[in-house]
């Protein structure tokens, strides 16, 4: 098992919740703190590696990033309408380039293709 910490994230956030030792690219770790950065605000993360059986369990896409340890979910309950915006146009230029837009978080994605969703109710 390889822990990831940086500025910003604890450990505890690049690793699968199962509790399988599974962790998160480094790629993923380093980019998360680069846009962080540059956004300047707090950034709280719900999920990012997920394992196949964890990602089953929570009802993730078979094809997720998660299971690659390439994703991540963060919450967006401490952002205003503005950090979002900002958050979405930081995170394509560091490579983001999976986005989908929810109620309460944000998940992105190291994909090579700009793909962008929006599941928001509100
Ligand atoms: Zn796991
Ligand atoms: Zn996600």
């Amino acid at each position: 098992m390889l822990g990831y910490r940086t500025k910003n994230f604890a450990e505890i956030d690049f690793h699968c919740k199962c509790n399988c030792g599974e962790v998160a690219k480094l790629e993923l770790v380093n980019t998360l703190q680069e846009v962080r950065e540059a956004l300047g605000a707090p950034l709280y993360v719900n999920s990012t590696m997920r394992c196949v059986d964890h990602n089953e369990f929570v009802g993730g896409s078979k094809k997720s990033y998660h299971i690659r340890g390439l994703a991540v979910d963060l919450s967006t309950r401490n952002l205003s309408e503005g950090q979002i915006i900002a958050l979405k146009e930081i995170a394509v230029e560091h490579g983001f380039l999976g986005l989908g837009f929810y109620d309460h978080f944000i998940h992105l994605d190291l994909r090579n293709e700009l793909t962008i969703w929006d599941k928001r109710n509100k």
